[in-house]
């Protein structure tokens, strides 16, 4: 089935008359268990849960993967990944990842013994250069965040998998309705599904998928003896947003061309990157793997800090907020907020200058939203 089927139909069906449509939410914390030594399908909702069931397998499903996990967290999906490393191995990590995750491989990783490289990974070649025997995971965003790089995932996950590494590929901004990582060679897809896979900015979430039964059943260990795992009613709201995905990712990704059309040659804005957008650098390697462009357009302005203040404070429909992936329009200032954490050369390095703001574009009508960045840029 294609995509938008299952994003309405995976995970849970009605089966006999009475049903109820939607997935009913369980939020007891343990299950009649009449027999000492017999399992039901539940036991205690820390270890499975009939909503956190439905929510794996629909992603599961949508994913192509074999295997879903939910966790508490976009973090937390990343984290239980990262926890079946051993002391002495290695990471090699995009040099432009989200900077929570960033901040997770410098921060947290090397306390259990293992080490990161952190690589720009547009060029085969660099990835050929970083690898070590050591070497157990590669970590990719494709879009990356929030400068949109993209990187082929092809090459990449040929190569991780000719030295023994598994390729991690954090699908967040494409989602499994734009691109199927796994399909592309990818061993293990993470997702913050507090953005686009829940859609409403009112759920924080994460998810693992993967097709290794191996590696799925040390995630399950992980997931249920280390206890980071969703409430049955978040995994609820994920899986009913689930259900407008495709049409939602299509909405955004109208928006986001038209503000990428409206924006560029502005006076006041000296770049714009979309992915979707054919004035992208890396336009065709993205159309290459991705059925879409995705909901996020990072612009630069023609000025710094005091310059983008001006701008959020004339927005009417941008609200100036952390996140992305909701149904309205939002702008973040990364300098100042997801990547403010990051040391400013890094920062330089990877494109973040003090002008620069990303867009989360809602499902507004486009041209209300054009309008409102016209109207706040023209008055700067
Ligand atoms: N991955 C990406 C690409 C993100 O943008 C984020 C959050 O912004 C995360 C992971 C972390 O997710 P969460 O905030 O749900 O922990």
């Amino acid at each position: 089935m294609k995509p938008e089927t299952l994003a309405v139909h995976a995970g849970y069906h009605a089966r006999v008359a009475g049903d109820p449509i939607m997935p009913p939410v369980v939020l007891s914390s343990t299950f009649l268990k009449p027999d000492p030594e017999g399992a039901g399908a539940h036991s205690y909702s820390r270890i499975s849960n009939p909503n956190r069931d439905a929510l794996e397998q629909a992603v599961a499903a949508l994913e192509g993967a074999r295997h879903g996990l939910a966790f508490a967290s976009g973090v937390a999906a990343c984290t239980a990944v990262l926890q079946t490393l051993r002391p002495g191995d290695h990471v090699v990590a995009a040099h432009d990842l989200y900077g929570g995750t960033q901040r997770l491989l410098t921060g947290y990783v090397d306390r259990h013994g293992a080490t990161v490289s952190f690589v720009d990974l547009h060029e085969p070649v660099a990835l050929d250069a970083a690898l070590r025997d050591q070497t157990r995971l590669v970590w990719v965003e494709t879009p990356s965040n929030p400068m949109l790089h993209v990187v082929a995932l092809e090459p990449i996950a040929r190569l991780a998998r000719s030295r023994g590494a598994r390729l991690v590929v954090d699908n967040t901004f494409m989602t499994p309705l734009f691109m199927r990582p796994l399909a592309l060679g990818a061993d293990v897809v993470v997702h913050s599904t507090t953005k686009y896979l829940n859609g409403h900015s009112d759920v924080v979430g994460g998810l693992v998928l993967c097709d290794d039964d191996a590696l799925a059943a040390d995630l399950r260990f992980i997931q249920g003896a280390c206890g980071a795992v969703p409430s049955p009613f978040d995994c609820f709201l994920v899986q009913r947003g689930l259900k407008t995905l495709a049409v939602r990712m299509r909405a955004h990704e109208r928006g986001c061309l038209a503000i990428a059309d409206a924006l560029t040659g502005h006076p006041r804005v000296r770049t714009v990157r979309y992915p979707g957008h054919p004035s992208h650098p890396q336009h065709a390697a993205h159309v290459a793997q991705a059925d879409g462009g995705g909901g996020v357009v990072t612009i630069g302005i023609d000025g710094g800090t005091d310059e983008v203040r001006r701008l959020m404070g004339a927005l009417q429909l941008f609200t100036p907020a952390e996140s992305l992936g909701g149904v309205e329009s939002l702008i973040g200032h990364p300098a100042t907020s997801s990547h403010r954490g990051v040391p400013p050369a890094q920062r330089a390095a990877m494109g973040i200058t003090d002008g620069v703001v990303r867009l989360s574009v809602g499902i507004e009508h486009p041209d209300d939203l054009v309008a409102d960045l016209l109207a706040a840029l023209d008055g700067l």
